[in-house]
């Protein structure tokens, strides 16, 4: 018997990181396939023309810098594995487990068969997407329609079922497009931004949204070391990232001699959130911190952008099915648009190409809309809520931590005895992951979402090594400072002073 032709045509809202993973993986399995971007077509030039050149207000992360953690990177190469030579040939780098080794673990070491696995790409985001988005134009049933606003949903009532049949569309100035776009399936991947919350409601249609603001402001430079510098060596004794309870701070580097710092600080902290904003006060603190200063000491760099910033940095979970089943048939939220975690533990892509990921599984396997709906729920429920939790959760201990030293004297930072043994057992656990490379593994695995958070906590010996680490050190001595840098004070008294040049 011949067999049934299963190809859908299925429309996507959003060509930026989910839209182009899910784009490609149902390209792959047949169907065809047409993504509705609202930004302009990307530049044709490299990754410089397309960090600096391409206008992409609908996804306002885009300049700032992004990591790609192992989960996303093996996705990629295990779905597409013409994809990876791609990466390399702009000048995206593969940073391996030994890398990252602290340096107490590296004289020691012995491969084990997952450290393969354990890598992190790193690029620019606009590398990544500009990588991406030439291999879904490669593939014959996909389409991106660039510059193109999708304005409104096309739904119809079918045995008392609200289903979704396709979307109306923007087209550009002058092109020949029907406003019409009908599918079989529409998928959301639309970002943080996605325009479909309102029309669900329009339609009340009633979208359970989970929302924890993270109260910090995210604010990023890009710079580039000038010729006659190299990228510096890791030193053991300075980070490149960390956290000075105050204020969090990191290094992105690029390739080209380009690299990336953020600087987070806590909305409450009005006079650090000021001083973020402005370029030469970014610049003083970065050189306070001894951990930047290998890169931007020594007018070392030159600033390529302005310092520029982002709030609204929330964990957000969306659910969009209710007792009755899903609220809107045929329709599929990925990425952003459905679950949404703080950028600052770099997990965003990660978990929208597990998404991604999800979806495609789902709908290869099953054709019934509502059962396909069904499973989708669960595997996202199973794949990507303790994700979520878990960073929620490290939120929640960061505003707690921030407000520590902001207001060191209000009656709710008493020290219980919980509180001290959680910290304890967090320092001891850190310290323990620079001593015994069972526990660095562990840690290393959770970070790359390549294990559901914190299950490597559930390792007898790991949980052995770090009471032990624990007993060794006690609990009332200092913790480890693992991250070198001055009080919030001190910090500030270092950039009263600097001098503010006018705006251009
Ligand atoms: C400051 C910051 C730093 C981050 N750093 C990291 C990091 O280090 N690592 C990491 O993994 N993640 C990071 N993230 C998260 C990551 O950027 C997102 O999780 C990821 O981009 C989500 O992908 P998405 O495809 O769901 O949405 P997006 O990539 O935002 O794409 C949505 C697309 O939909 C388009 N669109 C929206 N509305 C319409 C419409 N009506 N019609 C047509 N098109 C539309 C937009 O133009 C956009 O291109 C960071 C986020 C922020 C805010």
């Amino acid at each position: 018997m011949p067999e049934q032709d299963r190809s859908k045509n299925i429309a996507i809202v959003g060509a930026g990181i989910c839209g182009l993973c899910c784009g490609l993986a149902l390209a792959q399995q047949g169907h065809q396939v047409t993504l509705f971007e609202r930004d302009d077509p990307m530049p044709e030039g490299d990754p410089d023309e397309v960090f600096f050149e391409w206008a992409r207000r609908g996804a306002s992360q885009f300049r700032h810098p992004h990591a790609f953690l192992a989960v996303m990177s093996n996705l990629l190469i295990d779905q597409f594995p013409d994809l990876i030579e791609e990466f390399w040939r702009v000048g995206a780098r593969k940073v391996s487990f030994e890398e990252m080794l602290p340096p107490s673990l590296q004289d020691n070491y012995t491969p084990s068969a997952e450290d393969a696995r354990l890598w992190l790409m790193m690029c620019r985001r606009a590398t990544m997407e500009m990588v991406l988005r030439r291999y879904a134009l490669k593939q014959a049933n996909l389409t991106i329609q660039s510059g193109i606003r999708v304005n409104a949903m096309i739904t119809d009532t079918v045995d008392q079922q609200l289903q979704i049949n396709g979307l109306m569309i923007q087209p550009r100035q002058g092109q020949q497009l029907p406003s019409a776009f009908y599918s079989d399936i529409v998928i959301d991947a639309a970002g943080r931004g996605s325009p479909f919350k309102s029309w669900f409601r329009a339609l009340n249609l009633d979208i359970k949204t989970e929302s924890h603001d993270a109260e910090i402001v995210y604010y990023t430079r890009h710079y580039k070391l000038k010729p006659s510098f190299q990228e510096p060596q890791r030193d053991p004794n300075v980070r490149s990232a960390g956290d000075l309870g105050y204020l969090k701070y990191g290094v992105f580097p690029g390739s080209n001699g380009h690299f990336a710092v953020i600087l987070c600080v806590p909305c409450d902290d009005l006079i650090l959130r000021e001083a973020v904003k402005s370029d030469d006060t970014f610049d003083a603190i970065c050189l306070n911190i001894p951990g930047l200063v290998p890169w931007l000491g020594d007018n070392k760099a030159e600033a390529t952008t302005a310092s520029f910033g982002m709030g609204n940095i929330k964990a957000v979970w969306n659910e969009f099915t209710g007792p009755q089943g899903p609220l809107l048939l045929n329709y599929f939220a990925v990425g952003d648009a459905a679950v949404r975690t703080n950028p600052l533990y770099g997990r965003g892509c990660s978990t929208g190409a597990i998404h991604s990921k999800v979806l495609s599984d789902v709908l290869l396997k099953y054709d019934d809309p509502k059962t396909a709906a069904y499973h989708f729920e669960k595997a996202t429920r199973e794949q990507l809520r303790p994700i979520w939790q878990a960073s929620l959760d490290e939120d929640r201990a960061g505003i707690k931590r921030a407000d520590a030293i902001l207001n060191p004297d209000h009656p709710s930072q008493r020290q219980t005895l919980k509180k001290r043994f959680s910290k304890a057992f967090g320092d001891a656990l850190t310290r323990a992951s620079q001593q015994h490379i069972r526990v660095f593994r562990g840690a290393f695995r959770t970070f790359n979402l390549m294990e559901s958070p914190g299950r490597f906590l559930k390792d007898r010996r790991t949980q052995i090594l770090i009471f032990w680490t624990l007993l060794r050190h006690g609990w009332k001595k200092a913790p480890p400072r693992v991250v070198d840098g001055p009080i919030r004070q001190d910090m500030i008294d270092k950039i009263e002073t600097v001098p503010q040049r006018a705006a251009a």
